[in-house]
């Protein structure tokens, strides 16, 4: 069992790697994001609140995300699990630190995704996904065969995140900068540090995530 974090910028391919080793290595991905995505369509007075923020590009309050992460740590998770989005600021990781100190369980990796940032504008600005099945696309790198169909399964449920925008990706982008760029020193100075090239083709990323991970 293997806990890792998958740290890197918005866009850097966090949730793409995550949903590989999900399916290769039986490991439980926690996403805040896709968790607070939920908690909106939810209808409650929490989703409200977290809605306006996540829109405009901002981030989340550390206590309802750390609150998130800290329900989600009792699922059945075989092979680890695999914080994706997860911590973004320095109060986040002390906790994360904590969280998993009271339950037995450690960190064993934290993968760095090293992209730039001009090719983090184009690929977010441009990208959509399958409501259905979760397919990625990409309006000028990676289009449906058919227009409005997915390729993967068929579905006509195709729809483009809120803060997937230019302007909300500037302040996603500035919040990473200023709050989550700092975790890069503190998980080298814990000496769990490891770092791959985000912007290498999808399977060379991922081999370069699962060779961190089979080093024990
Ligand atoms: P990306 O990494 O592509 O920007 P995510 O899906 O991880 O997107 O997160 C989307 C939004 O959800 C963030 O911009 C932020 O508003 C909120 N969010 C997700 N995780 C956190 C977190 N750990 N702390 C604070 N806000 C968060
Ligand atoms: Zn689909």
């Amino acid at each position: 069992m293997v806990n890792i974090i998958l740290l890197g910028p918005p866009g850097a391919g966090k949730g793409t790697q995550a949903k590989r080793l999900v399916d290769e290595r039986q490991m439980v991905q926690l996403s805040t994001g896709d968790m607070l995505r939920e908690a909106r369509h939810s209808g409650t007075e929490m989703g409200h609140r977290v809605s306006e923020v996540m829109d405009r590009g901002g981030l989340v309050t550390d206590e309802i995300v750390i609150g998130l992460i800290e329900e989600n740590l009792h699922h059945d998770a075989p092979g680890g699990f695999i914080f994706d989005g997860f911590p973004r600021t320095l109060k986040q990781a002390d906790a994360l630190g904590a969280v998993l100190d009271r339950n037995g369980m450690s960190l064993d990796h934290v993968v760095e995704m090293q992209v730039d940032d001009a090719a983090l504008v184009a690929r977010i600005t441009g990208r959509y996904t399958c409501g259905n099945c979760g397919a990625v696309y990409h309006d000028a790198t990676k289009p449906t065969a058919k227009p409005g169909i997915c390729d993967a399964c068929g579905s006509s449920n195709l729809r483009r995140r809120a803060d997937d925008n230019e302007d909300a990706l500037k302040i996603r982008l500035m919040e990473y900068y200023k709050k989550t760029s700092p975790l890069i020193g503190y998980y080298y100075a814990l000496g769990k540090l490891d770092t791959v090239d985000g912007l290498a083709e999808m399977d060379a990323v991922a081999a370069a995530v699962a060779k961190v991970l089979d080093r024990t």
